[in-house]
């Protein structure tokens, strides 16, 4: 989800309920995606660590408390927003105490709340496991939403009548929900409206920048066929038709393949590969002297790399 609906959810949730502290909860809210700037780094440094990364170590329970606490605790020192309040001319005093840090937490679960709802997700229980939770709802970043977000945030920094900010605000929140309540109906439509059938026996849906628009792909009980397309809801048509196999190998044999293989799986590039994946698939070839092995995922998100090379 985009930086400007991470600000706005909490922002808005603490104004409904009243509390004094809503800067606080909305900075929780933002702190997390800093990792972009202070923690991605890491992990491109050392490619082992690719926990660190965008929407990695920060987008669990845990780190996202100590994240936000940490985040709320430079923001409150007055010189850094003294500093900022003079660019933007804005009173964005906020306060470091136990109750602050709690609401900072508070924003900080709203935000891996909106990202589980996203494509792929997030690794909720790390350090306990690398594993991603997600809704598959919306796509990574759902850009009609965050051009109206930073829409309600403009109107939020305007010196307006209250009632305005007020209305701006039970608008975004209205449009959000019932974006995602359209989106989650619709993937029920292209599950139901595209049933497995002959040897498949998986389904799964996967959204894409449109709500109308969703990434099908059915799978066979050993996950070693896939079959993929994308389906509009609106014209009930499939497009980019797809038959995958998990496995192709060329010039050796299946079980030569396979050693390559299992080497390959102590790559970090292949390991990190596996976690951004949906359903990592092989093409293994042999030239009589190494293996060339071509990972893909059957579904092209269009969000990262789907092509990576090692040879073995
Ligand atoms: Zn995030």
């Amino acid at each position: 989800m985009d930086f400007f609906t991470h600000f706005l959810v909490p922002y808005i949730i603490l104004f409904a309920l009243k509390s004094k502290n809503k800067l606080e909860g909305a900075f929780g809210g933002i702190s997390l995606d800093l990792d972009t700037i202070f923690i991605a780094w890491i992990g491109f440094l050392v490619p082992y660590l690719f926990v660190f990364s965008h929407r990695g170590i920060t987008h669990s329970f845990i780190f996202a408390a100590i994240t936000s606490t940490l985040f709320l605790y430079v923001i409150s020192r007055r010189s850094i927003n003294g500093f900022i309040e003079k660019i933007i001319r804005r009173d964005i005093s906020v306060e470091f105490t136990l109750k602050t840090v709690g609401i900072a937490y508070f924003g900080a679960l709203t935000h891996l709340f909106l990202d589980f709802l996203t494509s792929k997700g997030v690794p909720l229980l790390y350090p306990f496991t690398l594993q991603r939770f997600s809704a598959e709802i919306y796509y990574y970043i759902d850009v009609t939403t965050a051009v109206i977000a930073l829409a309600v945030l403009l109107i939020l920094y305007l010196r307006l009548d209250m009632k305005y900010k007020k209305a701006a605000m039970v608008i975004f929140m209205i449009i959000l929900v019932s974006f995602g309540g359209i989106r989650a109906y619709e993937k029920n439509a292209a599950l139901a409206e595209n049933p497995v059938s002959g040897n498949l026996v998986y389904s799964a849906a996967y959204p894409t920048q449109d709500m109308f628009t969703w990434t099908v792909v059915q799978s066979d009980s050993s996950n070693s066929t896939y079959y993929s397309f994308n389906y509009n809801t609106l014209n009930k048509e499939r497009s980019d038709v797809k038959r995958v196999q998990s496995l192709t190998v060329h010039g050796g044999t299946v079980q030569s393949a396979q050693e390559a293989i299992d080497k390959s799986e102590e790559l970090p590039a292949i390991q990190n590969f596996r976690w951004d994946a949906y359903d990592p698939c092989i093409n293994a070839s042999y030239n009589g002297k190494e293996w060339k092995l071509t990972y893909f995922d059957v579904t092209d998100d269009g969000y990262r790399s789907n092509n990576i090379m090692v040879t073995v």
